[in-house]
């Protein structure tokens, strides 16, 4: 997905907290405070949008609640921006850049950059283990070959390496 797609997918906030809602909740609901699954979603002009309450303890949640992403003052959008950009990237974003393109503070940036590697952990909720099938980058394997002289062995798509 480029750029271009990704803001097509993503025109505004809803679909963001669409989007993050699917992912965090994929078996259904649940109240990140006691885990019940049972909740509603507040309405009216004072209720932010996508929050919801519990029908057991009483709190109240959006998908932010209890991530790495809660209590953010950065749109969703923006999360999304700066997850696709990290993990579009195979050699890593530095905040610096990040920020450039996110349009954040460096500061913004690092602390994105640091919720969200934390949310790629192995354990994570928001990124679930890959499953169906899964596509890598292309990669050789094998150490430096043999010197032999006179010789010059190819690098990348000429190797012989595996
Ligand atoms: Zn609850």
């Amino acid at each position: 997905m480029n750029i271009d797609q990704l803001r097509q997918r993503f025109p505004n906030e809803q679909a963001c907290r669409s989007f993050f809602e699917s992912v965090m909740w994929q078996k259904g609901r649940y109240c990140p405070h006691c885990r019940a699954e049972k909740s509603w979603l507040l309405k009216g002009s004072s209720a932010r949008s996508g929050l919801y309450q519990c029908s057991q303890c009483g709190r109240q949640f959006t998908v932010t609640t209890k991530t790495p992403m809660h209590s953010t003052k950065l749109p969703l959008w923006k999360w999304l921006l700066a997850m696709y950009y990290m993990v579009n990237s195979s050699k890593g974003v530095s905040s610096v850049f990040l920020a450039r393109w996110v349009g954040i503070s460096q500061k913004s940036a690092w602390k994105l950059g640091h919720a969200i590697r934390q949310m790629m952990a192995p354990d994570s909720r928001l990124l679930p283990a890959l499953s169906g099938i899964v596509e890598l980058d292309e990669k050789y394997i094998g150490g430096k070959p043999r010197f032999e002289n006179g010789i010059t062995h190819k690098r990348g798509k000429g190797t012989k390496k595996q």
